[in-house]
């Protein structure tokens, strides 16, 4: 099995998930189809599916000129995203399994960003669309902190820790300015923060992560930390401190984290 990042549009990544066994391959995300069709010719494999991880445009923007060029593409999501994703052609549950080539794929229904949003695991790795970004998540657009916390920490979260983490944004340096933010003594987080800063200035994409780090040093989370649940506290005094108040709260404040100061106005309205 091989993963090949795409990068698309501005930070978005789409994945070529290939199978060597028989050279097929699957789109993840595909935010448009220049660069999927590049990759795919680079990789020498033979596309048979797309796996969108929910509806919005920039995961599911390529889909209909892929389709054209490739007609008997399978498209997954969602059952509930029927309607909302160009072409699709599988309506998934949760726990699904489906194959492509000879690789065993499973569907895990992640709601909280979207109502219809999956991760797509295979093997040690998984395709978590705007539902867990590395030291981050997607903003709450059709679900409650609940489902989120849920999606983040039972779901995903159930996986095991060296679980490769391939997510829909390149948002980590950002991602990590917070999580230093709110969690200053963590040391996980400004040993990343220095590496990804390091990684992101030479060019290098900070895509995949692990469960692992994700577990260190993703502030939603991070609910066991004492230093997150005093910061927590200080600015939502009513907070009741269960693992899922502290996601509605830490998601709220990376709403409201840098608006109006730079890069992180743009990122926290946009996902
Ligand atoms: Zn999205």
């Amino acid at each position: 099995m091989k993963v090949i990042p795409i990068p698309c549009l501005k930070d978005n990544y789409a994945y070529l998930l290939v199978d060597d066994e028989t050279g097929e391959a699957g789109v993840v995300d595909p935010s448009e189809a220049p660069p999927v069709e590049a990759a795919v010719k680079q990789a020498g494999v033979r596309l048979t599916a797309i796996l969108n991880t929910h509806h919005h445009w920039d995961h599911t923007g390529g889909n209909k000129a892929l389709l054209a060029a490739h007609p008997k593409l399978k498209v997954y999501g969602h059952a509930s995203d029927r309607g909302r994703i160009d072409g699709q052609t599988d309506a998934l549950q949760h726990g699904q399994e489906f194959t492509l080539g000879a690789l065993r794929l499973r569907a895990m229904h992640n709601p909280g960003h979207t109502a219809g949003a999956v991760s797509y695991a295979a093997g040690d790795a998984v395709f978590t669309g705007d539902t867990m970004f590395a030291a981050g998540c997607g903003r709450l657009f059709e679900g409650t902190p609940e489902m989120m916390f849920a999606s983040l920490c039972k779901v995903i979260g159930s996986l095991p820790r060296p679980t490769r983490v391939f997510f829909g944004h390149e948002y980590t340096e950002n991602n990590l300015r917070f999580a230093a933010a709110v969690e200053p003594d963590n040391a996980a987080v400004q040993a990343k923060l220095t590496r990804v800063r390091a990684l992101r200035a030479s060019g290098g994409l900070t895509t995949p992560s692990t469960l692992e780090e994700e577990w260190a040093t993703n502030p939603f989370m991070r609910f066991d930390s004492p230093t997150l649940r005093k910061q927590v506290q200080a600015a939502d005094p009513g907070n009741d401190l269960s693992p899922v108040a502290i996601l509605g709260a830490v998601r709220r404040m990376k709403d409201n984290f840098g608006v109006g100061s730079g890069p992180l106005t743009s990122v926290s309205l946009r996902v």
